[in-house]
């Protein structure tokens, strides 16, 4: 297994993100996030939106004609491990940066490009992504919420759960039903919604360790005008592949590896002088290093879409899971000081196998994509 060997340009790169995460995290973020109440939290990372743009760290792989960077996954990844280093806000535009610009790079069209991107990148709206559904999650084509064609547009009804950042959205990537009669993957569209307007009811979900960072929302005749269709009406199946491949990339994996050595490191301290824990130590050590090189291997294959699915599936799989077993490991071994950290990493870490694209779908992508075996 090769590790990307790190060329001069991005070694340059490295080091002035790295510096320039240091002096601008906010303080106040890196010693209470835990402890912030939800509104500051959430202006703290929208702020920290917009100063990445000021600093030209938003968009950083998406092409400089659309107001990317124009640099790389590779730096893309980078950036995301150190940010998580030096502790940063994850950014509420998200979403935005990472799901709905490629996607509308690849799919939108020329005013649509010109319309959104740029508030994506300025950190000035924030997106969501309306593809779960109470009925349907891994079955993503088996979604029910109905676009229905009217004069100038369409009107949305149904349900979508799971809606990370609903509450704080300017906008949703909103897949639903547009054709009830057409074939399943063929009945699908992609929109562009504007979710401040009226017939939107949003309930938060309270999350296992504690976060209502998603919610359920139901839309009842929403209005969608034309021009917010993406690509064309029946097309969402293949704009959301796009999206999907985006959302698995390595971006959220570099900033798990992070967590992961440090959570690592704790354990080490808990358990590194007790000879018998010495081979699950060591274990866990190797089976953390697979994840970083699982990273770099699917940075080097950016461009080969088929490539890049197989290779993210994998990472996917080994990281979700590989971080649930320390947490594990951790809280069976809590010394009295470490408890609550455990016990919140413990919680927080049983989502990942979920979002995404569950384990078992990726087993599924990785049995018949990468060892050829029949459905
Ligand atoms: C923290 C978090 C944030 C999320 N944010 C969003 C968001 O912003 N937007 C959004 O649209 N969704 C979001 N989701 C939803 C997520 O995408 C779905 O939960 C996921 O796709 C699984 O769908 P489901 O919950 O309906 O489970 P189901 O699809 O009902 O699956 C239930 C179980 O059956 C298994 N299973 C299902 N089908 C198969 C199969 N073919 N082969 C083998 N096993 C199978 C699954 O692996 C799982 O174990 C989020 C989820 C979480 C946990």
């Amino acid at each position: 297994m090769t590790q990307q060997v790190p060329t001069e340009h991005s070694a340059q790169f490295a080091e002035s993100a790295g510096q320039w995460l240091q002096d601008n995290v906010p303080q106040r973020w890196r010693e209470h996030r835990g402890t912030l109440a939800e509104e500051e939290s959430i202006d703290i990372r929208r702020e920290w939106d917009r100063q990445l743009y000021k600093a030209g760290y938003s968009g950083l792989s998406l092409p400089s004609e659309f107001g990317g960077q124009g640099l790389g996954l590779a730096e893309e990844v980078a950036f995301s491990e150190l940010a998580a280093r030096a502790q940063a806000p994850d950014g509420l535009a998200r979403i935005g940066r990472i799901l709905t610009a490629p996607t509308l790079i690849a799919h939108g069209t020329e005013a649509q490009r010109a319309r959104f991107l740029p508030p994506i990148l300025q950190g000035l709206e924030t997106w969501c992504q309306g593809f779960s559904e109470p009925g349907a999650g891994s079955d993503l084509a088996g979604i029910s919420c109905r676009a229905e064609k009217v004069d100038g547009g369409y009107a949305v009804t149904g349900r979508k759960i799971w809606t990370s950042f609903a509450a704080y959205s300017d906008r949703c990537l909103m897949l639903a039903r547009t054709d009830p009669e057409a074939r399943r993957h063929k009945n699908l569209s992609m929109f562009l919604l504007d979710m401040k307007q009226p017939g939107i009811d949003i309930t938060p979900i309270r999350q296992i360790s504690g976060g209502t960072h998603f919610a359920e929302v139901h839309f009842d005749r929403v209005f969608v005008a034309d021009d917010e269709l993406i690509a064309g009406e029946g097309d969402g199946w293949k704009v959301a592949m796009t999206t999907l491949m985006n959302e698995r990339g390595g971006v959220e994996a570099a900033s798990r590896y992070v967590e992961m050595r440090a959570d690592m490191d704790l354990l080490q301290h808990m358990c590194g002088d007790n000879p018998r824990r010495a081979d699950l130590l060591e274990d866990l050590d190797r089976r953390t290093d697979l994840v970083r090189w699982q990273i770099s291997k699917a940075v080097t294959l950016e461009g080969d879409e088929a490539a890049f699915v197989r290779a993210t599936s994998i990472l996917k799989v080994l990281w979700s899971e590989l971080w649930q077993t320390i947490t594990e490991t951790g809280v069976r071994y809590a010394t009295p000081e470490l408890r609550d950290h455990w016990r919140f990493q413990y919680l927080e870490s049983r989502s990942c196998s979920i979002y995404s694209g569950t384990s078992e779908i990726q087993r599924n992508i990785i049995s018949e994509r990468v060892l050829g075996l029949p459905r």
